[in-house]
């Protein structure tokens, strides 16, 4: 296959600090002979294991970002074994406009993966994490939240893997990181996911859904900046004393857990974030506008849980996503 386009202005097997870019050559109108720069740094101290942390793999989504543009600002190479690669804003166009997917191409880029190095530009730049970056990484952290049309409780997660051992530790990695809520994750369509790519290579892979609807809060920012450093440590890349955090651990273990919507209209919410909800019990109502005098249509629960996610922009659509219910499980890491 051909190499990838990407160049790093940064030294991989450097010691130290360096703060520099990944560069995409993308001409375009106002650029003939321009590139797409995703900002990077590397902060390396001899022998050990890598990090590999990224935000913004979705453009809207902030509480990864900010944690990633302060740690780079402030990690010095004293602090690391081995070596921490820290990539704030991994899909930079998305990032830029404040978009989910790509203004260059519609990009969704945790969904691009392998990659293509003739492809896309999104494309371009799932190639580059799968055939450069991955292999160097021993953990993968990538921040989510639920950008400009969902809202989370904040949680921590990994998935259920057929490889028990690899499990175990990604789980391990989310209960030091200590978000309010820890997630198990069975995924039901896992194509193209950056998550995907980094458990099939053997990497121990975490991710977040810390908050939403386009912006971040004090609170869950708190939580992505003391859980990424949790987590370093716990990992053995950096050195310090775990801030440990009580969480609750959660499942969403089928279809049952998601309630769509099946009309347009004025959503009034029956229920919020944190409350519990009963098997058929109303949680939201969807209000026609296009004419008064119409009764709202009822949205209820297919099964009992916490109410984890839901929809946040207040008009919705036919398919989607209004509401996600989660099971209280036992702590799968203590035995
Ligand atoms: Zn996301």
């Amino acid at each position: 296959m051909r190499a990838s386009p990407v160049t790093a202005t940064v030294d991989f097997n450097a010691d130290g600090v360096q703060h520099g870019f990944l560069k995409l050559p993308y001409s375009r109108d106002d650029a003939a002979w321009g590139s797409v720069m995703i900002p990077v740094t590397v902060v390396r101290n001899g022998v050990g294991p890598t990090a590999l942390l990224t935000g913004a793999n979705h453009g809207d989504e902030y509480e990864g970002p900010i944690a990633l543009f302060d740690l780079a600002r402030s990690l010095r190479a004293d602090q690391v074994t081995g070596r921490v690669i820290i990539i704030p804003a991994m899909n930079q166009p998305a990032f830029a406009a404040g978009t989910r997917t790509s203004p260059i191409d519609r990009g969704n880029l945790n969904r691009s993966f392998p990659g293509r190095p003739d492809g896309t530009v999104t494309e371009k730049i799932a190639d580059y994490f799968q055939r450069v970056l991955l292999p160097m990484a021993d953990v993968v952290l990538d921040f989510h939240s639920g950008g400009k049309t969902l809202d989370f409780l904040p949680f921590c997660a990994a998935h259920i893997l057929p490889d028990k051992a690899q499990e175990a530790e990604a789980f391990r990695l989310v209960r030091a990181f200590g978000a309010p809520y820890s997630v198990q994750m069975l995924e039901i369509d896992a194509v193209g996911m950056f998550d995907t790519a980094a458990e099939d290579m053997g990497r121990v892979f975490v991710t977040t859904e810390l908050g939403g609807g386009g912006t971040a809060s004090a609170r869950t920012t708190e939580i992505a900046v003391r859980g990424c450093r949790n987590l370093l440590i716990a990992a053995g890349v950096v050195a310090g004393e775990i801030d440990a955090q009580p969480t609750e651990w959660l499942d969403m273990p089928d279809g049952a857990c998601f309630t769509f919507a099946q009309d347009a209209g004025l959503i009034r919410f029956c229920a919020d974030l944190g409350d519990w909800v009963e098997q058929g019990q109303t949680i939201a109502l969807i209000y026609p506008t296009g004419r008064t005098g119409v009764d709202p249509v009822a949205l209820r629960v297919a099964r009992t849980g916490l109410f984890t996610a839901r929809h946040f922009p207040g008009l919705v659509k036919p398919g989607d996503c209004v509401a996600v219910v989660a099971d209280k499980i036992t702590d799968p890491t203590v035995a």
